[in-house]
């Protein structure tokens, strides 16, 4: 044994070693960097002495100061994690103290941008925090009341919302909280105005017609397990039968299950080659422009899934024109009187919004169970063709497209009144005008060349009419050149009656039950709430939808 091993192994050798061993480890400076547990030199000293005497002792003491270590390391990084992610400009700081003071006025200066959004956004975050707060205080009851824990809590909830784990359960807290926020929001302003049963049927339907999964701040942070109201969520339909198979999609007869009422449902697959987004996105926007309208196709919903949109649509028990000229040949002149009248209102409104159809035709003029119309199909539609603006490009279907569409000419409103003229024409005669046959440019020279014969037994006033519409110069067709109501064909038309639904119909299909009909098995894809699959703000209820019912 050599004098270092003696030294070493002596009593004063030993208390040497100990106090070694604990110094190198207080050197470690995460340990050191913890105030509240920090050691002076002398205590360390002293610790180690005593702890000499029992090499189990030191052991223990060895092992408690790692545990301590270990913590604070953890608690730290959570904290340094998340300075960085509340604020990238932050330079880092060994200081944990500095850098907590710094989070906390980040989290001040974040709060006051969230102000200046606006007031939805602000809502929603309030409900998020105050949710979070909620549920923390609740937590923090049942434990302890020491406010400086509860504030450091509300501090990090947000760190605890980034945690991944975390994640799910806060965004439906959230938005639960959201929904409890808006409620009690709401409830305050009716005890000041006086609360009536009207108001809270309103403010359910508003609650329903909110998709949790695209709003918002919910919208950013996807998670599957948030509810769907009911009509948002495909699983709540029934598929019975194909309806319509058009250019674009299927329409199929459906229903839905908890009322159980049947609907028609759109279906257009996204992102296939003839529909792109922008035109799902469109054609849902107009659907919803058509409820202020009684003879445009009332939409209930929209929603979709990882690869198809649903529109889910009042179902026209009546079929389509075309189906009853197919059915019925040539049709009484008061039923197309009615029809076209109705027809007129429709077309009227949407050109007072800057809307052209561009499809009019009697596959897309549909008949409710009352025997009204309703103009479906905003596929091919243009928008915000407002005063002297035009649109240009191929669109509509052959043998009634207009001649400045075939010319490939800008166009406008016109376009429509034509369709119109040729739809009429449809009706009275059971044909059409001009023949559908051919390349663009024999269908334009076919109108140009050829013009449209007319049954002798044909309504006088309606020979009158005809050829107003099917006028090539569109500055002179009925329509965009005065207005088609004063026209004499409808001269025994009572306007505001009929806006109004008070005319009687020719005839009313009435609405079958839904227990006339099987399931028809059919699934679709998954619904999602990833913001890259989804079209933005798209899913939506009526909020005059009584689903509930
Ligand atoms: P197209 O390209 O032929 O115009 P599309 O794919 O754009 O068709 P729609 O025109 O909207 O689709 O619908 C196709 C057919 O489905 C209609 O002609 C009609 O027969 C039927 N249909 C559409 N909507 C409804 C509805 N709400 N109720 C009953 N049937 C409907
Ligand atoms: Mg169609």
């Amino acid at each position: 044994m050599d004098l270092r091993e003696k030294r070493s192994e002596s009593p004063a050798g030993q208390v040497r070693n100990v106090v070694k061993s604990c110094i190198e480890e207080k050197t470690n400076k995460d340990w050191i960097k913890d105030s509240g547990e920090r050691k002076t030199d002398t205590e360390n000293k002293k610790r180690c002495i005593n702890a000499q005497t029992s090499q189990d002792r030191r052991r223990r003491v060895k092992k408690q100061t790692e545990n301590k270590e270990k913590t604070i390391k953890r608690r730290r990084n959570e904290e340094e994690g998340q300075i960085e992610k509340e604020s990238q400009a932050k330079k880092t700081s060994k200081d944990g103290r500095i850098e907590r003071r710094r989070f906390e006025e980040g989290q001040i200066v974040k709060e006051k941008k969230g102000e200046k959004t606006s007031k939805d956004k602000k809502i929603k975050r309030r409900g998020i925090e105050e949710g979070q707060t909620e549920k923390e205080s609740q937590a923090e009851k049942k434990t302890s009341k020491d406010a400086r824990i509860k504030r450091r809590r509300v501090e990090e909830g947000p760190l605890q919302m980034e945690s991944h784990a975390d994640k799910k359960t806060s965004e439906h807290e959230s938005y639960k909280n959201i929904q409890i926020d808006k409620e009690n929001k709401k409830t305050t302003e009716e005890n000041s105005k006086g609360t009536n049963i009207e108001q809270k049927e309103e403010k359910n339907k508003r609650l329903r017609s909110e998709d949790p999964l695209e709003s918002g701040s919910i919208q950013k942070r996807p998670c599957l397990d948030i509810e769907r109201p009911a009509p948002l969520d495909v699983n709540n339909y029934s598929f019975h039968s194909i309806v319509g198979r058009g250019g674009f999609g299927w329409v199929m007869l459906a229903s839905f299950r908890p009322k159980k009422q049947l609907v028609a449902i759109k279906i257009l697959t996204k992102e296939s080659e003839k529909n792109d987004c922008h035109a799902i996105a469109k054609e849902a926007r107009l659907l919803k422009i058509s409820r202020e309208c009684a003879f445009l196709c009332q939409s209930y919903a929209v929603f979709q899934s990882e690869l198809e949109a649903f529109f889910v649509l009042e179902y026209a028990s009546g079929k389509s024109l075309w189906k009853m000229i197919s059915r019925e040949g040539k049709l009484p002149t008061s039923r197309i009187r009615f029809y076209t009248a109705e027809m007129v209102v429709a077309l009227q409104f949407l050109h007072s919004k800057g809307i052209i159809h561009r499809d009019l035709k009697p596959g897309n003029i549909l008949i409710d169970k009352d025997g009204h119309i309703k103009i479906c199909d905003f596929g091919m539609a243009e928008e915000n063709i407002i005063g002297q603006r035009k649109t240009y490009g191929l669109a509509g279907t052959p043998g009634y497209r207009a001649p400045e569409i075939l010319s490939f000419e800008d166009y406008n409103a016109g376009v429509d009144w034509w369709s119109f003229g040729v739809t009429m024409y449809k009706m009275a005669t059971g044909v059409l005008p001009f023949s559908a046959a051919g390349s663009i440019q024999k269908q334009r020279l076919v109108i140009i060349m050829k013009p449209p014969t007319y049954p002798c037994d044909m309504n006088e006033e309606m020979l009158d009419l005809l050829p107003k519409l099917l006028e090539i110069n569109e500055t002179q067709r009925i329509g965009l050149n005065g207005n088609i109501r004063e026209h004499a064909f409808y001269s025994t038309i009572n306007w505001e009656d009929l806006e109004n639904r008070r005319l009687e119909t020719p005839f009313q299909p009435g609405m079958p039950s839904v227990d006339d009909f099987e399931e028809f098995p059919i699934t679709f894809s998954r619904q999602s709430s990833s913001e890259k699959e989804n079209l933005k703000d798209f899913s939506e209820v009526d909020p005059n939808w009584n689903w509930q019912e």
